[in-house]
């Protein structure tokens, strides 16, 4: 028989207490705040409040929260967080600070692997032309244009398994998404530059349809000679069509300016270029 099966009739659990009788003083008392030090790398330095970009921050915790919980609220998304290090040992996200320690953030390291799935990505509204340029490259870039909400991106980024990439924060933040990565720059040649960087796609250039993301085939001339204007028809020859949505591409005018594309972002990467398509 347990202590509190044998507690007379009309008894309280706990029993009455100085302390705990007044809530306020029990609770003053017994939880503490923690006060910890954070120190974040440069690189994560655009998401925190301007007077916390120093060398390291103090920051009080709630004695309860993770410190994965801790440093999301202070504004960096965790896709974009490394190893975790309290007092010279890494700890998970899931740690709760205690009082005094000193905590040292790693930005995400690169390459960035993301095990469990072929690297496929998803990319928001925003984000057309890296799209695009991710596509012309070979790398399975989904990208919607309609703004679909954040939610239903991030259960299509679940249920395919597809790295997230945004420039939007609290996108990041939902529990949901397979994975996920910040985009640092506005600038569509800076965001392909970072996002090769930091993912290592394996790259295929020419070989996806920059309209749909569908696979390109070699094509014939002949065959899809109806689907082309008879001065490209002329000029031009064929050198591929989009298996999804039809899409017929020749190397036209713009091709130049493609090809440069191509050429400034394999510049970075060689290594990791497949076999290019036989055209
Ligand atoms: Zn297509």
């Amino acid at each position: 028989m347990s202590a509190l099966a044998r507690a007379p009739p009309g008894a309280r659990w706990p029993p009455d207490n100085p302390v705990a009788a007044r809530p306020g003083r029990w609770h003053a008392g017994r939880v503490s705040r923690p006060r910890i030090t954070v120190r974040m790398p440069a690189d994560l330095h655009v998401f925190l409040a301007a007077n916390r970009r120093g060398e390291a921050t103090e920051v009080v915790t709630d004695g309860s929260s993770s410190l994965g919980h801790v440093v999301e609220s202070m504004g960096v998304p965790l896709t974009e967080v490394g190893r975790l290090v309290v007092d010279g040992r890494e700890v998970p996200a899931a740690h709760v600070p205690a009082d005094g320690e000193d905590v040292r953030v790693h930005a995400v390291e690169r390459p960035q692997a993301v095990p469990g799935a072929p690297l496929r990505f998803l990319l928001d509204v925003h984000l057309g032309t890296l799209a695009r340029r991710l596509r012309l490259l070979g790398v399975d870039a989904a990208y919607e244009n309609e703004d679909i909400g954040d939610p239903a991106l991030a259960a299509r980024s679940a249920a395919e398994r597809r790295v997230i990439l945004s420039r939007d924060r609290g996108l990041l933040r939902r529990r949901e998404i397979w994975a996920g990565g910040y985009v640092y720059s506005d600038r569509p040649e800076d965001q392909l530059r970072d996002v090769l960087n930091r993912f290592a796609p394996p790259l295929a250039p020419w070989t996806r349809c920059v309209a749909c993301n569908g696979p390109l085939t070699a094509a014939d001339k002949q065959a899809v000679r109806d689907r082309l204007r008879h001065g490209t028809r002329a000029t031009y020859d064929v050198f591929a069509q989009c298996a999804q949505c039809g899409r017929v591409y020749w190397k036209g005018a713009h091709h130049a300016r493609l090809e440069a594309v191509v050429a400034e972002a394999l510049r970075g990467v060689k290594g990791s270029v497949g076999r290019p398509p036989s055209v």
